[in-house]
């Protein structure tokens, strides 16, 4: 029979993090859990549920910086930063996973931790430098960038007992920039990423580039930058016909060819959304 933990502070969640085993199972919104419990008939010896910690799930933004609770859902991320120039790559990401009921239920500590090769989120958070605030037993904490967070075969670099506490973005570094996610699925709706574009461009006040981002998802196990696309926006208006351009740059990264014709339409997509 399992024990359940349902701490109810941050401080009681370090105490019980010095609880958990190797068949122990950390429970957020359990849209990804859940469903493996059932399908492998999982039997934990803890079940550690971070749905009793309210703190994980503050938003709090600032000019300078913003803070998402580990437990942030998808639908709280998406209302937060809808909006924000710099942080609209979030707010699409977020705002398009599955249907209604996984964005009130699926959050951003689950969505990163679970690593899914076609997440969403991984990689805007991956395109504005996230860190990761992780907390340990005791309440040992420490912070990474998302990118140490993977471990790069769809799963995390979390020890035993480790928690994603919340998520940081610099604000700062991401002054008068704009940012969009675009994905690509086999349905409009609740649909799994086959492409994730994230992007953050810089741009003058007559459109041109000075400085871009991209950053893909849902084609390798992490999402990886793609310097040679930034390299052919510089110093460019984002007219959506340099799609054909910036889709040349794909190849090499997949070996599914209709990927690679497909990244032009998603580019497409992408641009368009930076029109003046
Ligand atoms: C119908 C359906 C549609 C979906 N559509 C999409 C989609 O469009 N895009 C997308 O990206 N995903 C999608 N998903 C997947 C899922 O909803 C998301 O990945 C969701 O964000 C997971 O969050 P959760 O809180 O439910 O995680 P849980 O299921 O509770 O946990 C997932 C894993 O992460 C671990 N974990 C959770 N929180 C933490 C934490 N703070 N620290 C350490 N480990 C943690 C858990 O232990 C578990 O191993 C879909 C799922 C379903 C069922």
């Amino acid at each position: 029979m399992s024990t359940c933990y349902i701490p109810k502070t941050v401080e009681e969640l370090g105490g019980a993090l010095g609880h958990l085993t190797e068949d122990s199972l950390i429970l957020a919104g359990g849209t990804d859990l859940v469903l493996h419990l059932r399908a492998e008939h999982l039997q934990p010896d803890v079940l550690l549920s971070l749905c009793g910690v309210p703190q994980l799930r503050i938003i709090e933004i600032t000019s300078e910086q913003a803070s998402i609770g580990a437990m942030a859902t998808m639908a709280e991320i998406h209302k937060a930063m809808d909006g924000l120039p710099d942080l609209q790559a979030l707010a699409d990401a977020a705002g398009g996973v599955g249907s209604p009921q996984i964005r009130n239920k699926g959050t951003i500590g689950g969505n990163a931790a679970n690593a899914s090769a076609a997440a969403d989120l991984p990689p805007v958070l991956w395109l504005l430098n996230a860190q990761a605030e992780i907390m340990g037993p005791g309440g040992v904490r420490r912070t990474i960038s998302v990118q140490e967070l993977a471990d790069g075969h769809q799963g995390n670099t979390l020890a035993l007992g480790e928690v994603v506490l919340r998520f940081l973005i610099d604000r700062t570094a991401f002054t008068g920039w704009r940012s969009a996610f675009v994905k690509l699925g086999h349905r409009s709706q609740v649909t799994i990423s086959r492409i994730g574009m994230a992007m953050a461009l810089l741009q003058a006040a007559d459109g041109t580039i000075q400085d871009a981002r991209v950053v893909a998802g849902a084609i390798k196990p992490v999402p990886f930058p793609l310097p040679a696309a930034e390299a052919i926006l510089r110093g460019k208006r984002p007219d959506p016909g340099l799609a054909v351009e910036l889709g040349e740059t794909f190849k090499g990264n997949t070996r599914r060819v209709y990927k690679e014709n497909a990244a032009k339409g998603v580019f497409q997509d992408t641009l368009l959304r930076f029109q003046p």
